[in-house]
C-alpha cells in the first residue's frame, strides 16, 4: 500500500486493522511533527489478542495543568515497577505525542491527527488530564478521544488505601469497580444552544410531528443509548467481574424516569447477563424466588439500582456492591462521589478501553490552582499506570505499583491534598511522593 492510502487512513479516524502491517503502513516521515522512538516494538495483535513486546512503545500525553507534573511522576514509578518486577528483561519505551495546550503550541490544535494516529499505532497511552471549557470553546479532548477511538469502557476501581483520610466510616469497606460507558448518553455530543437556526428546526419539527410545545428560547441536547453499545459494554463488565472473582455486578440507571434510555440500558444489561452467562449469574428476582435470598455459592448476583438511590446506598451500604455499571453521565457524578467516600479524586485511576485501543488517566481533572507547584497529588495517575501496565498482562509490575502505593501512603507519606486533613502531618511534593513510591517498591521485593 502506497502513500497516498496512508494519507487516507490518517486523515480520516475511521478503523485501522490491529495487525502488525499498521506499522509497515505507516512511513515514518507521515507524521508531522513527531518521531517514532528508534527503541522499542509496538504492541500487535495476533487472532484478536494483544501480543506485547518486551519494549513496547507506550504513547503518553502530559496533559494541561497538573498534567505534566503527575504524569511525569507515574513514569518514574512505572519504571521502577518494572525494574524490580523483571530485572530489566522488560521496558516501557515512552513516545510523548501532543493534546491539549502542548499541542496547540505545536500544531495550532489541540487535538492533532498526528496524535491519534499515534495512539492508534501505539494501542495504549498515558494520559494526564485536558481542560475543557466551560459553556463555549472547542468539546472535550477526552470525549473527542474516547469516541474516536472508540474506547467504550471506562473503568474506574474505587478502593481504600489504608492510611488515607476519608469522610467515610466504612471507608476500609469500598472495593467497588466503575465501569462507565463512555461513547453515547449526553455526552455523544449532540447539543444545540437556544436561538440556533437548529434548535429552532427541532421545535418545530417536534411541534409539527409530535405536537410537542417548547419555548422558542430552549437549548437542545440529544441522550442516544442504543443496544448494541450497552450490550458491548455490560459483556465487558460481566467479564471483568468473572475473571476477577467479584460477587456482584450492580446496573446503574434512571429507568423510572428515562424509561427507553437508561430503563432499557437495565433491561438489555439483564439480557446480556441471562443471555450470554447464564452459568455464572443469578440476578436479583431469581434470587427471592429460588434462592431464598442467598446467592448460591460461585455465582455473581446482578442487581439493579436507581441512581438517585445508589448514591445513598453507596454511602450507607458500600460492602452491598462490587461492580457498578452505568451510562455515561451517571457514571461520571457516581465515580467522583465514590472517590470522595475514601478520600478524594486526587487517589482515582481509570482505564478507557475498546476492542483494540486502551489509554489510562487520574479521574480528575487539570486542578489549575496547583499547577507547576509540585504539590498535586499523583496516585490517581501512578495508579492508572498500574492498570495501563495490568493491560498489557504485565501484572507482577502493576501489583507492585498498587502495594508501593499503599506502603508508602500506609507509612505516612502524604501529599498535601491527604495530609491537610491530619492534625500535625507534614507533606511531600509531587515528585518526592513519587520517589517514596519507588523505594516503597524496591523494599517490596
Ligand atoms: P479538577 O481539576 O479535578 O479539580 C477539582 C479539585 O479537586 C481541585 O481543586 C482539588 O481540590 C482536587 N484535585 C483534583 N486533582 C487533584 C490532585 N491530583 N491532587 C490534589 N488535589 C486534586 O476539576 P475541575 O476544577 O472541575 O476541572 C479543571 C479542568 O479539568 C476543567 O477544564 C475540566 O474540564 C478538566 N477535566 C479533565 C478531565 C480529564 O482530562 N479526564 C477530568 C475532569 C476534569 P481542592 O481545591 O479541594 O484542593
Amino acid at each position: 500500500m502506497g502513500k497516498d492510502a496512508f494519507i487516507f487512513i490518517a486523515s480520516s479516524y475511521h478503523y485501522i486493522p490491529p495487525t502488525n502491517t499498521i506499522y509497515e503502513l505507516i512511513d515514518m516521515g507521515e507524521f508531522k511533527k513527531i518521531k517514532v522512538p528508534e527503541e522499542g516494538e509496538f504492541i500487535a495483535f495476533k487472532d484478536g489478542d494483544m501480543e506485547v513486546p518486551d519494549k513496547p512503545i507506550v504513547a503518553f500525553i502530559e496533559g494541561d495543568g497538573i498534567g505534566p507534573e503527575v504524569v511525569s511522576a507515574a513514569r518514574i514509578v512505572a519504571d521502577t515497577a518494572v525494574e524490580v518486577a523483571y530485572g530489566g528483561s522488560r521496558k516501557i519505551v515512552w513516545w510523548e505525542i501532543y493534546a491539549g495546550k502542548k499541542a496547540m503550541e505545536i500544531y495550532g490544535v489541540p487535538l492533532p491527527e498526528d496524535t491519534i494516529n499515534a495512539m492508534k499505532l501505539a494501542k495504549v497511552t498515558l494520559k494526564g488530564p485536558l481542560e475543557t471549557p466551560i459553556a463555549s470553546g472547542y468539546r472535550s479532548l477526552n470525549v473527542a478521544l474516547r469516541q474516536t477511538l472508540d474506547l467504550y469502557s471506562n473503568i474506574r476501581p474505587v478502593k481504600y488505601i489504608k492510611g488515607m483520610v476519608a469522610p467515610s466510616r466504612y471507608a476500609d469497606k469500598i472495593d467497588f469497580v466503575i465501569f462507565r460507558e463512555n461513547t453515547e448518553d449526553v455526552y455523544a455530543g449532540y447539543e444545540w444552544k437556544a436561538g440556533s437556526d437548529e434548535a429552532r428546526k427541532i421545535i418545530e419539527f417536534l411541534h409539527r410531528e409530535f405536537g410537542i410545545e417548547l419555548s422558542l428560547d430552549t437549548g437542545i441536547g440529544l441522550k442516544p443509548i442504543s443496544e448494541s453499545r450497552t450490550k458491548r459494554h455490560v459483556r465487558r463488565a460481566i467479564k471483568y467481574a468473572i475473571k476477577n472473582k467479584r460477587r456482584v455486578v450492580t446496573l446503574m440507571h434512571k429507568g423510572n424516569i428515562m424509561k427507553y434510555t437508561e430503563g432499557a440500558f437495565m433491561n438489555w444489561g439483564y439480557e446480556v447477563a441471562i443471555e450470554e452467562f447464564r452459568d455464572y449469574i443469578v440476578t436479583e428476582k431469581e434470587l427471592a424466588e429460588k434462592y431464598g435470598g442467598e446467592v448460591p455459592e460461585g455465582k455473581i448476583l446482578v442487581n439493579d439500582r436507581v441512581a438517585d438511590n445508589m448514591f445513598q446506598q453507596i454511602i450507607t451500604r458500600p460492602w452491598d456492591y462490587d461492580v457498578i455499571v452505568t451510562p455515561n453521565l451517571n457514571g461520571d457524578y457516581i465515580s467522583d462521589a465514590a472517590s470522595a467516600l475514601i478520600g478524594g479524586i486526587g487517589v482515582a485511576p481509570a482505564l478507557n478501553v475498546g476492542d483494540l485501543y486502551a489509554f489510562a488517566e487520574p479521574v480528575h481533572g487539570t486542578a489549575p490552582k496547583y499547577a507547576g507547584k509540585n504539590m498535586a497529588n499523583p496516585t490517581a495517575t501512578i495508579l492508572a499506570t498500574a492498570m495501563l501496565i495490568e493491560h498489557l498482562g504485565w501484572s507482577e509490575a502493576s501489583n507492585l505499583i498498587w502495594k508501593g502505593v499503599e506502603s508508602a501512603i500506609e507509612s505516612g507519606k502524604y501529599t498535601y491534598d491527604i495530609a491537610r486533613h491530619i492534625e500535625g502531618a507534614s507533606y511531600l511534593g509531587t515528585r518526592e511522593f513519587a520517589e517514596a513510591v519507588c523505594e516503597a517498591i524496591k523494599s517490596l521485593k
